[in-house]
């Protein structure tokens, strides 16, 4: 059987995040990058609808949604603030992270707060000397006892100077390569954790920037899964959050070409609306159709993680390729709006600058290239990599 249908449940939570993006996001979506401000009360407004807990366990708060339901999610918030689904995308990969690999000591102490959206959880594996090599990194945890000492700066990191805790990446056996890297829950209210944000060109709601470890003492009990294994333990994540990221990107895009419809229904260029001429219709047409075939294979990926089935293939090519189509649509939405679609009164120029981040955060083209050729190709292609980088392509 081949089914291509929601469930009437999700029918419903699809039409009521629409009206939730539309009618109570957007409305502010530019605000919060003029003033440089994360909405806290809106992660939390996003909590209170089950946004923010949707791959958290009932018991710890949240709805154990499938990951087709929080695909949704990612899509419909994308079209009211795109800066918005981070809410959607970080808490479901660090949510399951928990989840999966966490003590239950630590599930009972993280999750609630994450799963309420009264808590913010980032994510830090990227340093400035290791990006898509993400095995290259160098932050380092020695064990002393009862903790574990974290030293190190990680960069480029998503809510760096707005979270409250951090699932962070440091080599605990250097020797090992990337088999020595360990996982730890790291409140930023620990002794020696301090942040820094950058003027990044997007995203700017979102708090980017450095996050330094100083001597920071990590209790034992604050590694997640198996010592030196946190690496290809934690990886599979990766999957998750390219999927979900390829759905928000199209959830912003398919956003931009409504509102594109609209104007040029309306604005007359040589006594006719725009619409009726084909150098107008057909670019919506070509980036609606793409979107629609690139939101398909996202959705299909996630059906195939709900089903535990392979999917790295698939999301490989939808974190590659959604956040490349999206800004080619808004692209071409903001040139078909003219003029005003260029100042910062409509809302296309900072979809533009927010979702082309997301062609390099999560792994860029490349690294989602050589994502796809392992899959593809096998060991062939493997031969041509310096010592064993393929496994350490960066999600
Ligand atoms: C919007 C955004 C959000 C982010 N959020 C987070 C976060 O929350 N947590 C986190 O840890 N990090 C985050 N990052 C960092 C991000 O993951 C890295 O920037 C990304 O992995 C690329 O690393 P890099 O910037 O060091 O580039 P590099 O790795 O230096 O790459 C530079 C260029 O070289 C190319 N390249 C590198 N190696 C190869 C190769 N072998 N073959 C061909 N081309 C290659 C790359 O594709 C890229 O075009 C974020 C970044 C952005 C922009």
């Amino acid at each position: 059987m081949l089914d291509f249908s929601f469930t009437e449940e999700q029918e419903d939570f699809k039409r009521t995040l629409k009206k939730l993006a539309t009618e109570e996001l957007l409305p502010s979506y530019t605000k919060w990058d003029k003033e440089k401000k994360l909405p806290r009360h809106l992660w939390k407004r996003l909590g209170d609808v089950g946004i923010t807990g949707l791959r958290v366990p009932e018991q710890f708060g949240g709805s154990a949604a499938d990951c087709v339901t929080t695909g949704i999610a990612a899509e419909e918030i994308g079209r009211g603030d795109f800066n918005l689904t981070y809410a959607v995308m970080l808490n479901a990969l660090i949510g399951e992270i928990i989840a999966t690999h966490a003590s239950e000591e630590l599930k009972e102490e993280f999750l609630p707060a994450l799963a309420s959206g009264e808590q913010i959880f980032g994510i830090a594996i990227t340093e400035p000397d290791a990006g898509t090599d993400a095995a290259g990194i160098k932050t380092s945890a020695v064990d002393d006892g009862d903790v574990y000492v974290l030293n190190g700066e990680k960069s480029g990191i998503s809510v760096a100077t707005e979270a409250d805790a951090f699932v962070v990446f440091a080599k605990t056996d250097p020797s090992l390569g990337n088999r020595g890297i360990s996982a730890f829950l790291v409140s930023s209210r620990l002794d020696g954790v301090e942040s820094s944000s950058y003027d990044d060109m997007g995203n700017v709601a979102i708090s980017r920037g450095s996050v330094y470890f100083n001597d920071v003492r990590v209790p034992k009990n604050y590694l997640i899964g198996e010592l030196h294994a946190g690496f290809k333990q934690v990886m599979n994540g990766f999957d998750l959050s390219r999927l979900l990221i390829g759905l928000q990107c199209v959830g912003a895009a398919v956003q931009s070409l409504d509102e594109t419809i609209q104007h040029v229904k309306t604005r007359q260029s040589f006594g006719q609306p725009l619409a009726t001429y084909q150098g107008v219709s057909f670019p919506i047409v070509t980036h609606y159709q793409q979107l629609e075939m690139l939101k398909w294979q996202a959705y299909r990926g996630l059906w195939l993680r709900d089903q535990g089935r392979s999917h790295t293939k698939e999301a490989a090519t939808v974190k590659w390729l959604g956040p490349k189509y999206s800004q080619e649509a808004i692209h071409e939405c903001l040139l078909l709006n003219g003029h005003y679609a260029y100042t910062k009164e409509m809302p296309l120029e900072q979809r533009l600058r927010d979702v082309i981040g997301l062609e390099i955060g999560d792994g860029t083209a490349q690294a989602n290239q050589m994502v796809i050729a392992k899959q593809l190709i096998g060991k062939a292609y493997r031969s041509y990599q310096h010592s064993n980088q393929t496994e350490q392509v960066k999600g």
